[in-house]
């Protein structure tokens, strides 16, 4: 079958690769459609160090082809969205409702995958690039049949970190300020979260003025093309900052612009050894910095919600799909959204 592989040195698209059957507790997933997430080139740039040779892609939709003994709650034929939480299911974290810190779901990498004999690894417990494979059952979250594929693929990744990050961790409410910096795949849905849970004044924040129009669909109340105009919006500073780029510099703007009590959320992946300083003292006024893995996100619960309020219209996902691309164009995928030409771009198999 076909999928995306990294070797350690370059990208292909290959045809050669092999998925085992699922076992005990594990669904056999065929991809419909996978995003082009960051994290998949930061794998490839070295950001998110990983095993190598691996099968790229973290963000997918499909279709049950088999499930494995004990799994009852998807059947062949299903439509599901995947996570890339493999958590247990059965430890304390998981059972207080908070499955993104299950010690069982971070690290660990799986090798269901073979080419030519070899094992081959999947990254972050998903694979989505591949045309199937094998996650745990707790991943495989049944989704209405009514939801396009490429639309439904990007629940798994962007969806789940920025409106989770909005409405589970930073927790905005109704008639709060939220700023959000960088408005790529994460921070269209940190805006969209933000609308969705009643914020009055959302400020987006981006280079780029062509990413304006976008940012106002979604639910942005203002556009800036960097955060030196945001004291005029908000002179005592924002409730909420999210830092969705990854870069040192953007992290202190972030806790600079906080209002007494607010919190700057850190989105961005910087790399691996970044240091971001702060005036110590300026957190004496009850402000907080906040990590947020993976939005947070209890996939079962949080994925049905979010198809729901896409149904209402109220969650948009079409609209995050700039672009989709036969898995063969994966090259085109990747220098369109290095170029910053699409939100997502989105691979169909
Ligand atoms: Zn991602
Ligand atoms: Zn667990």
């Amino acid at each position: 079958m076909r999928g995306v592989v990294f070797d350690g040195k370059q990208i292909q698209v290959v045809d050669d690769l092999e998925v085992r059957e699922p076992g005990a507790g594990e669904v056999l997933v065929a991809i419909s459609a996978a995003g082009l997430c960051h994290s998949d080139l930061s794998v490839v740039d070295g950001t998110i160090p990983f095993p190598v040779p691996v099968v790229l892609g973290h963000e997918g939709a499909g279709v049950v082809e088999a499930v494995g003994v004990g799994v009852t709650h998807v059947a062949p034929g299903d439509h599901v969205a995947l996570s890339t939480l493999a958590n247990c299911g059965t430890c304390a974290e998981c059972d207080r409702g908070r499955p993104t810190m299950c010690r069982q779901a971070i690290g660990r990498p799986g090798k269901p995958f073979t080419r030519g004999g070899q094992p081959v690894y999947q990254f972050a417990s998903n694979s989505a690039f591949a045309e199937r494979t094998v996650v745990k059952a707790v991943q495989a979250v049944r989704i209405p049949k009514d939801i396009p594929m490429p639309s439904a693929a990007l629940i798994g990744c962007g969806v789940l970190t920025g409106v989770g990050a909005v409405l589970n961790r930073a927790r905005v409410d109704r008639g709060e300020s939220v700023v959000v910096i960088g408005t790529g795949g994460i921070g269209l849905n940190v805006i969209q979260g933000a609308r969705i849970a009643g914020a009055s004044r959302i400020v987006a924040v981006d280079a780029n003025p062509a990413k304006e129009e976008t940012a106002r669909k979604f639910g942005a109340t203002d556009f800036l093309k960097s955060t030196e105009g945001v004291r005029d919006l908000l002179p005592t500073g924002a409730d909420h900052v999210f830092e969705c780029v990854g870069r040192v510099e953007l992290v202190r703007q972030a806790v600079d612009l906080l209002d007494r009590h607010g919190q700057a959320i850190l989105l961005g992946t910087a790399p691996a050894t970044a240091e971001a300083s702060f005036l110590v003292s300026s957190m004496f006024l009850d402000k907080s910095i906040l990590g947020c893995r993976y939005g947070s996100s209890r996939p079962q619960r949080d994925i049905p919600l979010y198809t729901e309020l896409y149904r209402q219209g109220r969650l948009l996902l079409d609209e995050l799909v700039t672009r989709t691309y036969p898995v063969e164009d994966f090259e085109k995928a990747v220098g369109d959204l290095e170029a910053g030409r699409v939100a997502r771009g989105v691979l169909t198999f």
